[in-house]
């Protein structure tokens, strides 16, 4: 992709109106523009990277042994009356149409889901189900400071199990852990699995929190990994020695990127989901939901990590592979668009500063604030054929050619 092409452009200056490190970030490297407050459009960098987690999500639940599934963002009221969310839904939408029909406007998919599975399931040989979804969702949040991470519309993904009885759904929900964590891995942030409150449902549940100084939520966490709880429910004190004798628990602020908790047979009585067992009667089926915020983890990972230059994307999730900077020299016209389709043919993903009339330093500054992992400079200092190999996260450089770049890409 050519950066004279792309549509989105970097800004330098801190945008004001943007209070939080990830929207400030975003918005100056041209990921993200604001729309009103807690409402943000993604620009071709910033989907880049929503399409990228998304597929690390997608590639994890479909191991779980998940179907992907698109419900609809206007729901029928009445099931949310079923429910009895339809009152007590704090930040729920609700929208009416020129004939006076009220609909809720989708925060979570439980009350379009479950009817819907009633009209398939019956029987225990229809059971286990598992089906997710990546879809954007609206909640009226009170409060919209803090960018990306709590946005009046956010991308989620959501999951929902549906079992025959508690053993199976333990086993897929420690699956759905496992999955959890190789997704946040992948994404470049460690996420500590957390035990929070479960809300109206059960007793517990889980979160995934990203330790950072900007996150809304605090734990209180086991430096040894075997121990973490929000602090909203947390039975233990900062400063208690760990049983395990891993040093005092410490304190953090988080980010929540991940929440996951079950659901017992609060939505299937609900909806009379009922399916028949082998011996005959009829049973509820057991449920669990598993919410995953694609765009809140973009902030957080954007949150984690950056410096005082711009974002620094970690590779699986960066809008391009490697940044091409072109320094205007006379006679070295051709060598960037050489380089570029070499490394385009090796199928590398280049984002090529193809800008006339721009100053090195500008483009390198701009290549900082966006934050692709690899810099790659065309120059004549560096020579036909070669390019100027620079991590982001160093300040180390180093000349190699076109054909070894590829290569190293590729590897
Ligand atoms: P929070 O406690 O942060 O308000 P929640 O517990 O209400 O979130 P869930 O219903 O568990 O959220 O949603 C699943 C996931 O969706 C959360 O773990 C989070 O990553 C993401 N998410 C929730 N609300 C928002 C929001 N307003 N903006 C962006 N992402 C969100
Ligand atoms: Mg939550």
């Amino acid at each position: 992709m050519r950066y004279s092409k792309l549509f989105g452009k970097t800004i330098r200056g801190v945008s004001s109106d943007e209070p939080s490190k990830n929207a400030k970030l975003l918005t100056r490297g041209g990921f993200v523009r604001r729309e009103v407050a807690g409402v943000y459009n993604y620009l071709p960098l910033g989907l880049r990277v929503l399409n990228k987690i998304s597929n690390i999500v997608r590639e994890e639940m479909d191991k779980t042994g998940a179907q992907e599934v698109l419900l609809s963002a206007l729901q029928n009221k009445a099931n949310w009356e079923k429910t009895g969310r339809w009152d007590s839904f704090d930040a729920l939408y609700k929208v009416k149409s020129r004939q006076a029909t009220e609909y809720a406007l989708g925060p979570t998919h439980e009350e379009v889901l479950v009817p819907l599975v009633r009209q398939f399931v019956s029987s225990y040989r229809d059971l286990p189900l598992y089906l997710y979804q990546i879809q954007v969702k609206f909640r009226d949040e009170a409060r919209a400071k803090s960018g990306v991470l709590r946005s009046r519309e956010f991308l989620m993904k959501d999951l929902y199990s549906f079992n025959r009885d508690e053993q199976d759904f333990d086993k897929y929900y420690d699956r759905v852990i496992n999955a959890y964590k190789n997704i946040f891995k992948k994404s470049g942030v460690e996420a500590v699995l957390t035990e929070a409150s479960g809300g109206e449902f059960s007793k517990f549940s889980h979160e995934f929190q990203v330790l950072t100084e900007n996150g809304e939520d605090e734990i209180i966490y086991c430096p040894g990994g075997d121990f973490s709880q929000n602090v909203e429910i947390a039975r233990v004190k900062e400063g208690k020695q760990c049983d395990l004798g891993h040093g005092p628990l410490k304190k953090s602020k988080s980010i929540e990127v991940g929440n996951i908790f079950p659901l017992k047979t609060r939505f299937s009585d609900a909806f009379g989901l009922t399916y028949k067992g082998q011996d005959g009667k009829q049973k509820p089926v057991i449920m669990g939901c598993y919410g995953l915020g694609i765009s809140r983890l973009m902030g957080a990972i954007v949150e984690v990590h950056n410096d005082e230059k711009g974002i620094i994307w970690p590779k699986e999730v960066a809008p391009f592979d490697v940044h091409l900077v072109h320094i205007e020299d006379p006679g070295t016209e051709s060598w960037a668009k050489g380089a570029y389709e070499k490394l385009t043919y090796a199928g590398i993903d280049a984002l090529w500063d193809d800008r006339e009339n721009v100053s090195a330093g500008e483009k390198f500054a701009d290549a900082d604030l966006i934050g692709i992992p690899v810099r790659l400079v065309i120059s004549k200092k560096v020579g036909e054929g070669e390019v100027e190999w620079k991590n982001r996260d160093s300040k180390e450089t180093k000349m190699m050619s076109i054909d070894e770049t590829a290569k190293k890409l590729t590897s």
